[in-house]
């Protein structure tokens, strides 16, 4: 079996195309880019997405020798993220199900971006620490669902660090420059908030912009804004495994590239003696690819997703995972 996943939830356009064994035999994706300053304009970014569809599909068949007629499913991001952006993605997916006569299906982007780790960063049963630009939620799979063990209350960590990023004015996408910066800073005293097994992150921001404007080296706040947040994503991680009695511990999502947050994640998994790896950095952002694999299990497991419809508001655990009963 073959299938052609849409990604479309946010900024990213991703047309994948994988087997029934996990191979990926391609993976096509273009980024929506704001103006200076802005993040996501909803509208603007499906926008692009539906731009840049077309010739993406056309790509992702041509990069894997394969035309539409060998393609035997299509499933595509339902949900969650920006409705407009969804709906780019469903409607090429019914397009494109009904000019070519294939079945389509609806699949979970958190749990997809679970499944390809599994897949190439080699875990069968992993505590999940899923931190992109807008989500940041400690996961595992318990009872038949992945469950959200902990997860922010306000923005994800990737969105934090571009927060501040934004007022320290080093541009966009802050993380990595956070995290060159940071190595050569002390630290100087932030915030730490966490809440059971819940975090925090915009009181942060919001004292590191102020350390910034009393004059605190950039380094420094770079360095300590990371050390606050990463300690904080760590120590609810720590607790998951412990209480889940969990042997792995999977990093993922654009903020799984930070070396210091991977450091941090190891030495803990080791003193537990779980056994720590990161998603490769290609698949660990948004891509077509992992919506392209979850979909062969879900549509394999018997699963069915509700039709012409997104679910904007759809979380890990509200999906029946029906390919691990
Ligand atoms: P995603 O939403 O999964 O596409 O991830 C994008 C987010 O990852 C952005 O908020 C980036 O700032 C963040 N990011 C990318 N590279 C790094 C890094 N090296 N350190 C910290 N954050 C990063
Ligand atoms: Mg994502």
């Amino acid at each position: 079996m073959i299938c052609l996943g849409i990604e479309s939830t946010a900024h990213t356009f991703g047309v994948g195309i994988a087997d029934e064994k996990g191979n990926i035999l391609s993976d096509e994706k273009d980024t929506y880019k704001s103006k200076e300053g802005w993040g996501i304009i909803p509208i603007e970014s499906a926008e692009h997405h539906r731009e840049v569809a077309d010739s993406l599909i056309q790509k992702a068949l041509a990069a894997a020798s394969l035309e539409m007629k060998d393609i035997d499913l299509i499933s595509f991001s339902q949900g969650p993220g920006l409705a407009p952006c969804l709906y780019a993605g469903l409607n090429k997916t019914m397009e494109l199900s009904r000019n070519f006569s294939i079945p389509y299906i609806g699949v979970n982007h958190c749990v997809a971006h679970i499944e390809i780790g599994k897949i190439y960063a080699e875990q069968k049963d992993p505590v999940v620490v899923f931190t992109s630009g807008a989500n940041t939620q400690i996961i595992s799979f318990n009872n038949g669902r992945y469950r959200i063990f902990g997860e922010t209350m306000d923005v994800g960590l990737g969105n934090a660090l571009d927060k501040f990023g934004r007022s320290a004015g080093i541009g966009f996408p802050a993380g990595p420059k956070i995290e060159e910066l940071g190595r050569s800073g002390k630290w100087i005293e932030l915030p730490y908030v966490v809440k059971g097994m819940d975090l925090s992150f915009s009181g942060i921001v919001t004292e590191a912009s102020k350390r910034l404007e009393k004059g605190c080296r950039l380094e420094d706040v770079c360095f300590s804004i990371q050390e606050s947040m990463f300690s904080m994503v760590t120590e609810v991680t720590e607790r998951a495994i412990a209480h889940l009695g969990k042997e792995e511990v999977m990093l993922t999502g654009g903020v799984a590239a930070n070396r210091f947050l991977q450091e941090k994640l190891r030495i803990m998994s080791e003193e537990r003696k779980a056994r720590f790896s990161a998603c490769p950095m290609k698949l660990a952002g948004d891509n077509g690819a992992m919506i392209a694999w979850t979909g062969i299990l879900a549509h394999k497991s018997g699963y069915k997703s509700e039709k012409g419809k997104i679910l904007p508001r759809w979380r890990a655990d509200d999906m029946e995972i029906s390919w691990m009963k």
